[in-house]
């Protein structure tokens, strides 16, 4: 699809409204909100702000259609089939859902085709499967008589799913679809930067024939909409990804009914280059893995390790890389690398950068934000930057790589740089030595390591963090039973 050939999406011609209980219904207090185009800093559409009000409606309805409703008693292949329709009415309207994924986020138009909306649909696919393969398992117990002894894997009832905004859809998606094949209901608060694709997810629900209450989509603020569905006592399990700070906040309120929750948050992800590695490819990996998405995905390699034998080539490698970067709207044919969210975004990013180089880092790529209409951000590489710095320890989430050479470290010394961070969410090793990949591997706190790879995300695969990257694991077998209860049971046939 190209820019000539787009339509306007028909969900921008009127102001947006919230999916409670199967209708699409306005807030309350008629509270609004912009939602802003990151390329050019126009408003696209205005969305309803929902409060406690609007929360406590969906959370009741969800509560209807768990309790009451057909869906946690729907036979399993039943929820299958739904979710397999699903991804496929998101495929059906990948170029629709792809336009509006750009427009709101900024991302190249490409890449919101392939990527967002394809891994959405995959997700959808993988987690279908697990509805009618999740089962308990016989036990043989020790206890005096005869017994049949077994567990249960039963819903965990209604979740609250918080998501941010650096992949709206596949990340609305990939928590709603282990909920839903597990027999859950759910209430969905987009990040209030990104409501579009949601709401668009919510309607092919709707015209899916998913029953009323089953999904509802309460758009709105953090401190408003967010807070009142992790503080409701009729949520019984909160799963968010955003921030750190954010993520430790919720605790406290989802103690009232001692909520279940899962959290995935933010990363500092040590990326280790060795003096054998296959530079070219790591150089190309290490670019993309800190400049896509514009540097705003939680598993970025941000802190750069390159041994003092290959760190002049593949420092500069990766800075031409940076500059060779097309900066420039997400539905420009050329983008390559579309703005950061928002201004406060843009400002946060620059703040990093200008205390990097206050602080004796040398910029020898980008540096610098793109002047007029939209939040554009150069991709950045920054050299000579020590472990104590403020660019190094904190999550900038933007397109800005430190870097920091090592010698003949051993490899106890090397993983303990990359272990010197609060976060433990992914890592990335360069290496032809086995040897070495296999010590770095057990070495690093980290949920996930690749070895001469770049991204690696599949849906089987557990994905999670140590550390203050979070609690539990997303994806897999682990991600579709985190949204489960386990009974024991047992029956004496004496
Ligand atoms: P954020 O924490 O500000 O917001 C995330 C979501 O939480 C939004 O929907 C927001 O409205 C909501 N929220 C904010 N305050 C809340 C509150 N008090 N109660 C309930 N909900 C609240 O994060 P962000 O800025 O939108 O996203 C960027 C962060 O997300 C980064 O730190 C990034 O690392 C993290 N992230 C993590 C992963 C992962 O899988 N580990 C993936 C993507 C993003």
């Amino acid at each position: 699809m190209t820019a000539a050939e787009m339509t306007w999406p028909d969900l921008l011609n009127r102001p947006l409204k919230m999916l409670i209980d199967g209708q699409w219904v306005s807030s309350q207090s008629d509270a609004h909100m912009e939602v802003i185009n990151p390329s050019n800093g126009q408003v696209l559409v205005q969305q309803s702000l929902g409060g406690a009000h609007e929360v406590d409606l969906a959370v009741q309805a969800a509560r209807r259609a768990f309790e009451t409703g057909p869906w946690s008693r729907m036979r399993p292949s039943e929820r299958t089939r739904l979710l397999l329709q699903l991804a496929d009415a998101l495929e059906h309207n990948g170029d629709e859902l792809a336009l509006l994924e750009t427009l709101n986020t900024g991302k190249p138009l490409k890449i919101a085709r392939a990527f967002d909306v394809g891994m959405a649909a995959e997700c959808l696919r993988y987690n279908a499967g697990w509805a009618t393969k999740l089962n308990g398992e016989t036990r043989n117990v020790s206890l005096p008589g005869d017994w049949h002894a077994y567990t249960l894997r039963e819903p965990v009832g209604v979740v609250g799913l918080i998501v941010p905004w650096n992949v709206p859809l596949a990340m609305a998606v990939s928590k709603m679809s282990p909920a839903l094949a597990a027999g859950c209901t759910v209430v969905l608060k987009p990040a209030e930067l990104t409501p579009l694709t949601a709401l668009r997810l919510g309607e092919l629900i709707q015209a899916l024939g998913f029953p009323p209450g089953v999904v509802n989509i309460v758009t709105g603020l953090g401190h408003e909409a967010g807070q009142a569905i992790v503080a409701h006592p009729g949520v019984d399990k909160i799963s968010f990804t955003g921030s750190t700070a954010v993520g430790k906040s919720l605790l406290t309120q989802a103690a009232g009914n001692l909520k279940r929750v899962s959290l995935e948050l933010g990363g500092k992800s040590p990326v280790f280059i060795f003096a054998d590695a296959d530079v070219e490819r790591a150089m190309d990996a290490a670019a993309r893995g800190i400049f896509g998405n514009t540097g705003q995905v939680c598993a970025a390699g941000s802190r750069l390790f390159v041994h003092r034998s290959v760190a002049d080539r593949v420092i500069e490698g990766i800075a031409q890389r940076a500059r060779a970067l097309r900066v420039a709207p997400g539905l420009s044919p050329d983008c390559e690398i579309g703005p950061v969210i928002s201004a406060r975004q843009r400002e946060r990013v620059m703040g990093y950068i200008d205390s990097g180089r206050a602080e004796g880092a040398e910029v020898v790529a980008g540096g610098e934000a793109v002047q007029g209409e939209g939040f554009f951000v150069q991709p950045t590489v920054l050299l000579n930057t020590r472990a104590d710095m403020k660019v190094v320890r904190e999550e900038i989430f933007g397109p800005v790589l430190s870097t920091q050479l090592f010698d003949d470290d051993s490899l106890a010394q090397l993983a303990a740089r990359g272990n010197d961070t609060d976060y433990g969410l992914s890592a990335s090793i360069w290496t032809r030595d086995l040897r070495v990949a296999h010590q770095m591997v057990r070495r690093l706190r980290s949920g996930n390591v690749r070895v001469n790879a770049a991204a690696a995300l599949d849906f089987a695969m557990p994905f999670g963090g140590y550390k203050q990257s979070g609690w539990g694991r997303e994806n897999g077998r682990e991600g579709v039973e985190a949204y489960t209860e386990l009974k024991s049971v047992a029956i004496d046939l004496n």
